[in-house]
């Protein structure tokens, strides 16, 4: 990150450093040094990157960014070297890593070693890592489902929001999801079985889009966006219905831009509305991976990744993000198998 960014990043804000690694680690140091493989690309980054964040709270929950220096990501590698008597050479391993080819860990930092069950690497850094503990936890422990309920789920065609779809699904919902392009809205319903989607851009009005889809109400919303989504999805709330605010990424890039859902209906409907982080359902954690390997090995779920190579491309994934290019996880693939 060249400087700091207010607005939509743009790829020109990046820059590649090159820097010698020396491959030994000091005695006594716990040092682990990594070869990065697979990189996770996020939305919530670009709150780290902002010069002044109107939410300190975003910012001291995941560390503002200095400009010039690495940057921390969920991600898979190998080990190169471990003062670390907990890892091997060429142990596989999942934990925070950074954009780059290499990384060096300090003891303390998140560092698991990888079981990779039969799975591609990258499923790891997606399906069967934060993005699917987000849906999974998101889904069941704060959207408390029953089955045959109506559920609406917003960038759904992204990480999180497609893996919402596909659990509702699988649990007994009613699923309707939207999606910036009809290629995404068709893929939602033709190849995740989504019950319907819609394209938000061509809406003018999100709030009789959104009566049109549900006559019949929403009893849970997944918000992964923010503003005039969120506004409208809980005009449409069913009586005690349950929003679970995941993620507002149309707030992300337009500071100015806040939700203002209507309370009245928040107070006569009795709606919930609860924020979540991934990390608060580590409980639920071993029955995610166990549910999620079960129905992607008999083919019940799908894993959609969308995999850039080379880490000259991190830039514009992240930029992607915001602009809709990507198609379910983004990861960059930065280093050789
Ligand atoms: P995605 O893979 O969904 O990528 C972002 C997608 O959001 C884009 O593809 C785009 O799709 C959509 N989007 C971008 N800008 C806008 C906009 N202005 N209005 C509406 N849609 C937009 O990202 P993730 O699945 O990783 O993250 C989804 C949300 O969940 C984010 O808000 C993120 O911060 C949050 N999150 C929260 C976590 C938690 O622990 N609470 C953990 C992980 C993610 P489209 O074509 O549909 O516009």
């Amino acid at each position: 990150m060249k400087h700091h960014i207010d607005g939509s990043p743009l790829e020109s804000d990046f820059e590649i450093k090159m820097e010698t690694l020396s491959l030994s680690v000091e005695p006594g140091s716990k040092d682990v040094i990594v070869k990065n493989l697979y990189v996770s690309i996020d939305p919530y980054q670009l709150n780290r990157m902002k010069t002044y964040s109107s939410s300190q709270t975003a910012v001291s929950f995941s560390g503002s960014l200095t400009p010039g220096l690495a940057i921390d990501t969920y991600g898979v590698g190998r080990v190169l070297t471990s003062g670390n008597p907990n890892f091997e050479k060429d142990d596989l391993v999942v934990g925070l890593i950074s954009w780059g080819e290499y990384s060096i860990l300090k003891e303390g930092v998140i560092l698991n070693k990888l079981d990779p069950m039969g799975f591609p690497l990258s499923h790891h850094v997606g399906v069967l890592g934060f993005s699917g503990l987000t849906a999974y936890g998101g889904f069941f422990n704060v959207c408390k489902p029953k089955k045959g309920e109506k559920v609406f789920v917003s960038a759904a065609s992204g990480s999180v929001g497609n893996l919402v779809g596909q659990y509702a699904k699988l649990f007994g919902c009613y699923v309707v999801g939207c999606a910036g392009s009809r290629k995404k809205v068709d893929m939602l319903k033709d190849k995740l079985g989504f019950d319907d989607a819609f394209n938000y851009r061509e809406e003018t009005d999100l709030n009789s889009a959104l009566k049109r889809y549900f006559p019949d109400g929403i009893d849970i919303y997944f918000d992964n966006v923010g503003a005039e989504m969120l506004e409208a999805a809980v005009s449409n709330m069913n009586t005690f219905g349950r929003v679970a605010v995941c993620g507002v990424i149309s707030e992300y890039t337009d500071s100015g831009k806040r939700a203002a859902p209507h309370m009245l209906d928040v107070v006569y409907k009795r709606i919930t509305i609860q924020g979540f982080l991934a990390a608060d359902h580590m409980a639920v954690y071993a029955d995610f991976i166990t549910t999620t390997t079960d129905h992607l090995r008999t083919g019940k779920m799908q894993a959609l990744e969308d995999v850039s190579i080379g880490l000259e491309s991190v830039p514009s994934a992240f930029a992607g993000l915001f602009r809709g290019d990507n198609v379910g996880k983004k990861i960059v693939q930065v280093g050789e198998e």
